[in-house]
C-alpha cells in the first residue's frame, strides 16, 4: 500500500467514524466510499463493521466494475450505487450513503428538500429530489440514484436514505450534514405552516457559486 493509499484509508476511516458519531446513520448502516485519483478504483467500507472498530484491514479496494482487491472482506452491499456516481461525475470524490433521520423522513414521504438556506445552494446545488424506489444493492437503485442526482451534490433515496456526493471526504460529510439540518428545520417549519423557499434570483446567483466551487480541493 502506497503512503497516499494509506493516508486516503486512514481519511476514510476517520470521515466514516465521523458519520457515525454525528448520528448520520445508526449501527452499521450507511456507508462512505473515496474515488483514489488516476487509477479507476475506490476505497470503501466494508459490510457489517462496526465504525468504531474500524481498521484499515477492513477497507474493501474496489474497481468500476466491480472487482474487489482486498481478500477476505465483502465491500459494502451499496458498492454499486457508489460506484454509478463515480462512474457518472467526474467531479466526485467521495460518496457517503446515511440514514439521517430528518431526510430519510422525508425520504420516506417522498417530498423533495427545497433550498431553503443559501448554504443549500451553495453546496449541494439547490433542493434535492427524490430518487424513486428500488431495492438496495441493485443496478436499478444505482441508476435511479444517479438519474435523480443529477448535477448536484445529495439526492434522497426514496424509501430508503440519503445520498451524498462531494468533491472529497470533508465535502461529502459537510454536505450530509448541511442536507440533514436543512431537512429537520424543514419539517419542523412544517408543523407550523409552509416555509419560503430562496428566490429564483438567490438560487441562481449562489448556484454559480456551487458550479464555481463543487471541483474543487
Ligand atoms: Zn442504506
Amino acid at each position: 500500500m502506497s503512503t497516499s493509499r494509506e493516508a486516503l484509508t486512514k481519511e476514510l476511516i476517520a470521515a466514516a467514524q465521523e458519520m457515525s458519531a454525528l448520528d448520520l446513520v445508526g449501527g452499521t448502516s450507511g456507508n462512505v466510499s473515496v474515488r483514489i485519483p488516476g487509477e479507476g478504483r475506490v476505497l470503501i467500507t466494508p459490510s457489517s463493521v462496526p465504525y468504531a472498530s474500524l481498521t484499515p484491514a477492513d477497507i474493501v479496494e474496489i474497481d468500476f466494475e466491480s472487482e474487489i482487491y482486498t481478500e477476505g472482506r465483502a465491500a459494502s452491499v451499496e458498492h454499486v450505487m457508489h460506484l454509478e456516481v463515480f462512474k457518472q461525475r467526474a467531479d466526485v470524490g467521495a460518496v457517503f450513503h446515511t440514514h439521517s433521520i430528518y431526510a430519510s423522513a422525508l425520504a420516506f414521504l417522498r417530498i423533495p428538500l427545497p433550498a431553503l438556506l443559501e448554504e443549500m445552494v451553495v453546496y449541494v446545488g439547490g433542493s434535492v429530489d427524490v430518487a424513486e424506489f428500488a431495492q438496495t444493492g441493485t443496478e436499478e437503485l444505482a441508476e435511479n440514484a444517479c438519474k435523480a442526482l443529477g448535477e448536484k451534490a445529495a439526492v434522497l433515496l426514496g424509501s430508503h436514505g440519503v445520498l451524498c456526493a462531494g468533491h472529497n471526504l470533508a465535502k461529502g460529510l459537510h454536505i450530509a450534514q448541511v442536507v440533514e439540518r436543512t431537512a429537520r428545520i424543514y419539517l419542523t417549519a412544517r408543523t407550523i405552516g409552509v416555509p419560503h423557499e430562496l428566490s429564483e434570483d438567490l438560487i441562481e446567483t449562489y448556484g454559480s457559486i456551487y458550479e464555481y466551487t463543487r471541483s474543487e480541493d
